[in-house]
């Protein structure tokens, strides 16, 4: 399998190197050159196995020159052995033909932990095969730095530095990014927002004597092998439904549409999606992109979903370069022109997004109306970016069965969920001491230099 940039204009590479690269070279997206597809037979087969089974099976035919089966299947079973369920994604029935998928039985508490686990496997059997070393540096608004440290801990081929805005994550947060003691997992509270610690990582990788010097890695929701390791619930939940004899459809909470995307390539691979409905906050980006075909940045509105808040979606560029046909100068031409604050989508484009995606955006009130309402008629206590996720859902319910992906547990934004229904949720009973460990924070200026400088002190190689 052959990975190509969105932008056309960066080396073609195998799946190892994609993985370790992140963003291409031409500043796009990698993207597998063609989508294999599995048979109706091979789908069917996949019903009520183990996650792990259907795991391997439905990620095998992109990994498969990088990896040996047995290799890929052991590192399958490590990522996941640390969840709190068997069935790693559960469905929960919500009402008349629309379900629930818990993505927030791992380590971390939400859906990240899926790709980030898995992420943190392949990194260290490809750099330990090599005899290599990377430095892995990220920005997160909370969710995504929680699940890298913990993923990366302790492995010895890994450095990782997580940028994070300094009083702006959930104090859960804050602390399963702080309290794991590895010397080589390091938290930075940088005194900014979280588009300022985006800006800051980006710099890093374009100061190429920095990126070459100490072997930058990224693994935010751009890389490719995060997204494959999304591709797998989709199948999972699915053939739980009746697939492949039988269509579903998704709703997702999205903010970077790194997840949705997952089942547009799941559905590119034959898994029969009716519809895939993009749940947005009101940061609503692509909301309105998919309603009036205009895609222009606004300013962030800080939300009580804050993993949704984003004004720039970046994956939404990989939906793009598909509904262009592949086409990566008018991909290239696109991205410039958002520089300048946006663009318009084709006619024809803005046609074929529209055959598999549909949309809704949810206000504030509605999303603490939707966590409390959920409550009293199902007894099941959603997150605020999953009750986003049902609102819009609840829209769009039909003959067809509706999955909605909640994307992170109730306990991770305990506030939020508390002002709804007044009752404070727990953790779970094996991270329940959480707030009795010792924290190690690096505290950092929003400055390049002053950020290389404490990385270059503090990475092990
Ligand atoms: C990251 C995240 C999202 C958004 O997912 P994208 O892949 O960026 O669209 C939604 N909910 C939660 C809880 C998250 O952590």
């Amino acid at each position: 399998m052959r990975y190509v940039s969105t932008r056309g204009k960066a080396p073609v590479l195998g799946f190892e190197d994609t993985m370790l690269t992140g963003l291409a070279r031409d500043g796009g997206l990698y993207v597998p050159e063609t989508v294999p597809v599995l048979s109706s037979a091979d789908i069917a087969a996949l019903a009520g196995l183990p996650y792990e089974e259907v795991a391997v099976r439905v990620m095998w035919p992109f990994v498969s020159e990088a990896f040996s089966e047995a290799d890929f299947a052991a590192m399958v079973k490590r990522a996941y052995a640390g969840f709190g369920h068997d069935a790693r994604a559960p469905l929960v029935q919500l009402g008349p033909n629309h379900h629930l998928l818990e993505l927030f039985h791992g380590p971390t508490l939400a859906f990240k932990d899926f790709a980030m686990q898995l992420i943190g496997q392949m990194f260290e059997h490809t750099l330990s095969r090599r005899g290599e070393r990377v430095t892995i540096v990220g920005a997160t608004s909370g969710d995504t730095g929680s699940a890298a440290i913990e993923a990366f801990r302790g492995l010895d081929a890994v450095d990782v530095f997580i940028l994070y805005p300094h009083g702006r994550v959930s104090d859960v947060q804050r602390r399963q990014m702080t309290t794991p003691s590895e010397a080589n997992v390091h938290a930075m509270a940088l005194t900014g927002h979280f588009d300022d610690c985006q800006a800051r990582v980006k710099d890093m990788f374009n100061d190429f004597a920095f990126r070459d010097r100490v072997g930058l890695a990224g693994v935010n929701s751009i890389n490719f092998a995060r997204v494959l390791a999304q591709v797998v619930y989709y199948f999972t939940a699915a053939t739980a439904l009746g697939a492949p004899h039988r269509e579903v459809s998704f709703t997702v909470p999205t903010g970077n549409f790194g997840d949705i995307f997952a089942g547009h390539i799941a559905k590119r691979m034959g898994l029969p999606i009716r519809q895939l409905v993009v749940a947005t906050n009101q940061n609503d980006i692509l909301h309105r992109c998919l309603t009036t075909g205009d895609y222009r940045t606004g300013t962030v509105e800080p939300s009580i979903s804050p993993s949704m808040d984003i004004q720039v979606s970046s994956n939404f560029e990989r939906a793009l370069h598909l509904a262009y046909d592949g086409d990566g100068s008018a991909i290239a031409q696109l991205m410039e022109e958002l520089k300048s604050g946006g663009f318009s989508v084709s006619q024809g484009a803005l046609q074929s997004l529209r055959e598999i995606y549909a949309s809704g955006r949810v206000s504030e009130e509605e999303t603490s109306k939707t966590i409390a309402d959920t409550l009293s008629r199902t007894g099941e206590l959603l997150c605020p970016h999953s009750a986003v996720g049902v609102k819009v859902a609840e829209a769009h319910l039909g003959s067809v069965p509706m999955v909605t992906l909640a994307t992170a547990h109730p306990a991770k934004f305990p506030d939020a969920v508390e002002a709804a229904t007044g009752i404070r949720p727990a953790l779970p009973p094996r991270m329940a001491d959480l707030f009795d460990r010792d924290e190690r924070i690096a505290r950092v200026d929003n400055d390049l230099s002053a950020i290389e400088a404490l990385i270059d002190e503090r990475r092990v190689a």
